[in-house]
């Protein structure tokens, strides 16, 4: 496991430019600089030169990013912003008590999946049997064994293609652990997750994007696919009954959205409307809301106007995460009409006809 010193080359390599100021979220909603990367990594080079004490104070500016990636893309020096804000919040989080750590342990989180996976196999998760040529490893997330909403309309969807559907009981992707720097909890699952991988499929299948980034981290890159990006691969025709119009919000942890184009060109009587800044983060981020609700309300405000300002029926994502973000800035626009909210997967899943 790295430590913060080993990042001190790449935080050094931060020329001060000021570029990640321009499209940091947070930094936009709070004009303070330590909110963005420039200002963080003065702090923690104040820190490895023995100035600065990994402090509490240090630790709330850490937590005041919402691990979105963007000042990464930006930043000319290409410094890998969210491993050390992570190794740093790590270091912190050893030496004092963290809640978070607490409700991530494997006794609290493990058990309450358990738990909620069991009573969802109650109440009727749809069956898969069918053993077609293209074999998939479903990584079902977090959130699926909770509320299995995406995953059953996903599993409808693959009813129609000639695929076998391999169920295995992967652990978290492991990503709430790495964004509160709990990155001895992250190997565990890691490790867990690897030992279920055989060499019998073509693809691993997840219909979360964040879920999908963190897997590339660790399990083989070109064997992971997300659902939208498999639908596009695979063309099929959905019909729906009813003209209707639809919005993408892309969350910050989707690489690309190279599948949106191909998917609406399948999809007959869907209208596609662009939302104005439909790259940007809606704000939740797991944790970040919980410890900085103001600033994530603030954040989805703005997205849901935008949303909002569409007309369009529904608005597609494809992260269970940007589900609660999205419905929570509508939830601070509540005087405003908005649309439906649903995964791309489960949206599709309403098609009339699918062939
Ligand atoms: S864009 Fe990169 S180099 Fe420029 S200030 Fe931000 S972190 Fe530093
Ligand atoms: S990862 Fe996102 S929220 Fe965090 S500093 Fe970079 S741009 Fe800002």
């Amino acid at each position: 496991m790295k430590r913060l010193e080993d990042f001190a080359g790449d935080i050094n390599k931060c020329s001060k430019c000021g570029l990640c100021q321009s499209v940091c979220p947070v930094y936009k909603q709070t004009g303070n600089d330590c909110a963005v990367s420039r200002g963080k990594f003065v702090m923690l080079d104040g820190v490895l030169k023995g100035d600065l004490k990994l402090s509490r104070t240090i630790n709330k500016y850490l937590d005041l990013c919402l691990k979105c990636g963007k000042c990464k893309e930006f930043c000319p020096s290409n410094i890998d912003v969210c491993r050390i804000f992570e190794t740093a919040k790590y270091e912190y989080s050893k030496k004092h008590f963290n809640l978070f750590w607490l409700l991530e342990s494997r006794y609290l989180f493990d058990n309450f999946l358990k738990i909620s996976s069991l009573v969802q196999k109650l109440f009727g998760r749809n069956a898969f049997r069918k053993s077609g040529c293209i074999k998939l490893l479903y990584f079902r997330g977090c959130v699926n064994k909770v509320y299995p909403k995406v995953e059953n309309a996903l599993k409808k969807i693959l009813s129609f293609y000639d695929v076998q559907l391999i169920e295995k009981d992967f652990a978290c992707c492991g990503l709430p652990f790495l964004s509160c720097g709990n990155l001895e909890r992250f190997e565990e699952v890691k490790k867990r997750n690897l030992q279920l991988l055989t060499d019998d499929y073509d693809y691993i299948i997840t219909d979360c994007a964040s879920c999908e980034d963190t897997l590339k981290t660790y399990m083989p890159e070109d064997k992971i696919i997300n659902a939208a990006d498999f639908v596009a691969k695979f063309p099929k025709k959905f019909i729906f009954k009813n003209p209707v119009t639809v919005t993408f919000h892309k969350p910050c942890h989707l690489k690309n959205i190279d599948f949106l184009s191909l998917i609406l060109d399948m999809c007959e009587n869907v209208n596609y409307i662009e939302m104005k800044d439909y790259e940007e983060c809606c704000g939740f981020a797991g944790e970040f809301a919980l410890k900085n609700p103001k600033i994530s309300r603030a954040i989805g405000r703005e997205k849901a106007r935008n949303i909002i300002a569409t007309g369009a029926d529904y608005v597609l994502s494809l992260c269970p995460s940007c589900t609660l973000g999205l419905h929570q800035g509508f939830a601070a626009n509540s005087n405003f009409r908005h649309p439906k909210v649903k995964n791309i997967i489960e949206f599709l899943a309403l098609a009339e006809k699918i062939i």
